[in-house]
């Protein structure tokens, strides 16, 4: 793991930094390249504009490890209202949320509550919950999670990470109940005693669990999302799919908002099934600074607008 990353993965946690940064003109300006904007009517309206092209999208509401049940308990009833405003605006919208911004660092039961108080509202409107992976130490509580509310709720996701070597037995462990997956490569500094440490390495495993899910696709009709800006590995995954025969619209990919968006318009335009997740909300930085870690020449565009502001 270049030593870019890791400073950024480290920048992404330093609480000083949380608090200065983002008052910084230059890097809000910075910002609005991965994300439209704070709100929910910017990112309803950045919604409209991909709809256009076949793209729906994934809307997340930024904010982590909540440190008291009223700070959960608010973020549920704000998912609680963006899925009203969806059903009034009557758009293709999913939304997808960390446990931890509903109180999981807290309690399991209250998480349970307000998940369900979410997932029950979803269902009532027609709609469907994706449930973000976070750091290897979530993994088992987030699994256990995900199986408890699947008994009662067929429109939940889950989204799993490639580069942890136990993905594919905690695939193997979930297929009996017809999950919903989001494969990513996975985004947080993990030892190599439970990740692997090269990216070659990572994308080989994500092309071993994305075969054994194309194959439950195929068998089971499980609903996948292939999640990731990797060409190579998006052209594979179409290639194996063709290779069992599974027509273009049972293929979903997603991909985050602002990065790659030509091959975005291009997946939709071929047939594929393709969303955008959306990321929006006050709380942006610890996110932020995990996507610069994801390709640290991003730090560029960061710089260019310290440039701009300069000299404008
Ligand atoms: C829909 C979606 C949901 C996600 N949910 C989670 C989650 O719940 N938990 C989690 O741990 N991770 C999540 N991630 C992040 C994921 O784990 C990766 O960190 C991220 O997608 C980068 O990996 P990649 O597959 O695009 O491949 P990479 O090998 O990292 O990138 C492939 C190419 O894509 C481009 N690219 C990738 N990232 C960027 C970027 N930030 N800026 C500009 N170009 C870029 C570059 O050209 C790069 O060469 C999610 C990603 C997506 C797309």
């Amino acid at each position: 793991m270049g030593l870019g990353r890791n400073i950024l993965l480290w920048a992404s946690r330093n609480e000083w930094l949380k608090n200065w940064v983002p008052k910084k003109k230059f890097v809000q300006k910075a910002v609005k390249r991965f994300m439209p904007g704070e709100t929910e009517e910017d990112v309803i309206t950045a919604t409209k504009e991909l709809l256009r092209h076949n793209i729906s999208t994934t809307l997340t509401h930024l904010g982590e490890n909540m440190i008291s049940l009223k700070e959960a308990e608010d973020n549920t009833n704000h998912y609680l209202n963006l899925l009203d405003k969806i059903l009034n605006e009557k758009l293709d919208i999913e939304i997808s949320l960390k446990l931890t911004q509903i109180g999981f660092d807290l309690s399991f039961d209250k998480t349970l509550e307000f998940f369900t108080k979410i997932a029950l509202k979803a269902k009532e409107f027609n709609n469907n919950v994706f449930i973000d992976i976070e750091d290897t130490s979530y993994v088992d509580k987030t699994i256990g999670f995900y199986k408890k509310i699947k008994e009662s709720y067929d429109n939940i996701g889950l989204c799993l990470q490639a580069y942890l070597y136990r993905t594919m037995d905690d695939l193997k462990s979930l297929v009996n109940i017809k999950p919903w997956i989001r494969l990513v490569k996975g985004a947080y500094k993990e030892h190599s005693s439970v990740a692997f440490p090269k990216l070659s390495k990572v994308n080989e495993n994500y092309m071993l669990l994305s075969r054994f899910l194309l194959e439950q696709i195929k068998e089971r009709g499980i609903r996948v999302a292939f999640g990731t800006h990797d060409l190579t590995i998006q052209e594979q995954v179409k290639k194996e799919s063709e290779k069992i025969g599974l027509s273009k619209d049972k293929l979903e990919f997603q991909m985050l908002y602002g990065i790659k968006t030509d091959e975005q318009y291009r997946l939709a335009s071929e047939g594929y099934k393709i969303r955008t997740l959306i990321s929006y909300g006050e709380h942006w930085y610890p996110w932020y600074m995990r996507r610069l870690a994801e390709r640290p020449a991003n730090v560029g565009f960061v710089l260019k607008n310290i440039f701009n502001k300069s000299y404008n």
